[in-house]
């Protein structure tokens, strides 16, 4: 298999033409949900920030799903 290039490198997908890409990322942690005594949702803004989130290093296209670099972004 060929070596990936950097998504820097790209401004599309290689394959469809695509201009979107998207990279996993390892979530870990623990959330707090605020929620009102009647049932509804509270503000929940801050919800996300006991989470870590660790990007994972491959690219792929938004629309044809392949694999298609490596993430030098994040
Ligand atoms: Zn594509």
């Amino acid at each position: 298999m060929a070596k990936l290039p950097n998504v820097s490198e790209l401004t599309k997908c290689p394959y469809c033409g695509c201009e979107t890409f998207y990279y996993k990322s390892k979530v870990s942690g623990i959330v707090a949900t605020h929620v009102n005594f009647d049932g509804s949702e509270a503000d929940n803004s801050g919800t996300h920030d006991g989470l870590s989130y660790k990007s994972l290093k491959f690219a792929y296209c938004s629309q044809c799903q392949r694999k298609i670099a490596r993430n030098d972004k994040v």
